[in-house]
């Protein structure tokens, strides 16, 4: 099983100073910073997903990419854009180029060609290229027992956009041989139940391919997976591997290998870290909720509060700073852990009014997991892992929870290669989506 993480442009300031929250000097994004594997000892997955959605900036997202950098991974291909020279002398990272379907699922078709994407995959030297898909949103197994004939229009548009997908995805692996392109192509199957599922990778499987991707799955849950990867397994050819993209249910990838899932992507161990309730920072067993001393200046709610005259800005600051100092005195065991809980509870009430995470903190720093966790993120940054404050900490935290994923995952293929039991209880970290 492996793991590819999908880039976002998610990079990191190694000069970032914690103390002073200050840059360094003459800084240059694009030379400086430094992408997950370049900051842990090793590169924490097995490859990259580049999704061209992502590249061209289309769906409404924000632009992650100028256009000069665009140019540039075009002109010098993903492994030399993303230095993965560098970590991975031995070429054993894959870089899988897809469209990013999801960024125009609201178009009536998909916004690019056939060519166009192979374009993309080649110029880009992508080691494994994904034929074009259309999302399909529904997902309804009832769907499948209507009868024949009858008018309905949610199940027309399934089918459209299923007929679609295998229709691009004829076009890609014949173009593909046209072209004689050198990288692997991948088919993109679509459905709306597990039935339709199967009859996508019935159909890809006879075009020719045999790596298949099952999109649209994001919404799904972890029985609905199952149902669907039970279906497909039905028609199934044993050389067919299957991949899923962008699973937010992490916990259990143990159970999807059983039917023939060969890698998966998710952003999840990332994007937890900063957009989750409370699963913030996740260890092998467990996951805590980062602790929230939001910046006076950068805080939107707080800026809101302050300017509506409802909080004091000097108040704010004063608070905010007695926050930082007991939480990293409370590292350092100069303070106990109720006098840091309560600024933390004093602050909190000012700026979130309301919400007291007094128990979910104290659960946190008194299991204290970054002293534990031998990620080269949580060695550097000691307790600010922990604090939910600013891109430069709450990115660090999603890049050490990207590497407890891909330590889990690990731990599992040496498990099985030993014929060991595998660790069922590190199942239940906090990667549930
Ligand atoms: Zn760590």
């Amino acid at each position: 099983m492996k793991f590819f993480f999908p880039d976002s442009h998610d990079l990191i300031d190694p000069g970032f100073d914690f103390d002073t929250e200050t840059r360094a000097d003459f800084r240059i994004r694009q030379r400086d910073d430094l992408y997950a594997h370049e900051v842990h000892d090793a590169p924490p997955y097995d490859g990259m997903l580049i999704s061209k959605a992502m590249v061209d900036g289309i769906g409404g997202g924000q632009m992650r990419y100028s256009l000069a950098q665009r140019h540039r991974l075009l002109r010098v291909g993903a492994r030399d854009f993303f230095r993965l020279e560098k970590v991975d002398p031995e070429k054993k990272l894959r870089t899988l180029g897809d469209c990013g379907a999801f960024s125009y699922a609201k178009e009536d078709v998909p916004p690019y060609t056939v060519d166009e994407v192979i374009d993309f995959h080649v110029e880009c030297g992508f080691d494994i290229g994904v034929s074009i898909d259309h999302v399909i949103f529904a997902y309804d197994p009832s769907m499948d027992d209507l009868l024949e004939g009858l008018d309905h229009p949610l199940l027309e548009e399934c089918r459209r956009r299923q007929e679609i997908t295998l229709t691009l995805a004829a076009d890609f692996i014949q173009r593909h041989r046209d072209r004689r392109c050198h990288f692997e192509p991948m088919g993109a199957a679509q459905g709306w139940s597990p039935r339709s599922y199967a009859d996508s990778v019935a159909q890809m499987q006879r075009m020719g391919y045999e790596y298949i991707g099952l999109g649209g799955m994001v919404p799904l849950k972890t029985p609905e997976i199952l149902a669907c990867l039970r279906a497909i397994d039905e028609v199934r050819n044993p050389s067919t591997r299957l991949h899923l993209f962008g699973i937010t249910r992490c916990a259990h990838i143990e159970e999807f290998a059983k039917y023939g899932v060969a890698s998966f992507d998710s952003t999840s161990p990332l994007r937890q870290a900063f957009k989750d309730e409370k699963d913030n920072y996740h260890t092998l067993g467990a996951a805590y909720t980062a602790v929230r001393i939001p910046q006076v200046e950068g805080n939107v709610q707080l800026r809101k509060r302050i300017v509506a005259g409802r909080v004091d800005q000097q108040e704010a600051l004063r608070q905010e700073q007695k926050c930082l100092r007991l939480v990293k005195a409370y590292d350092r065991d100069e303070v106990a852990l109720p006098e840091a809980l309560d600024a933390l509870r004093a602050y909190e009430m000012l700026c979130d009014g309301g919400k007291d995470r007094t128990e979910q903190y104290r659960r946190t720093l008194e299991a204290r997991p970054w002293k534990d966790c031998p990620c080269a993120i949580c060695r550097d940054l000691g307790v600010h892992v922990v604090l939910f404050r600013g891109a430069e900490r709450n990115r660090r935290r999603g890049f050490h929870n990207v590497y407890v994923l891909y330590d889990r995952l690990n731990r599992l293929r040496a498990g099985r290669a030993s014929g060991t039991p595998s660790l069922a209880a590190a199942g239940a970290a906090g990667t549930e989506g």
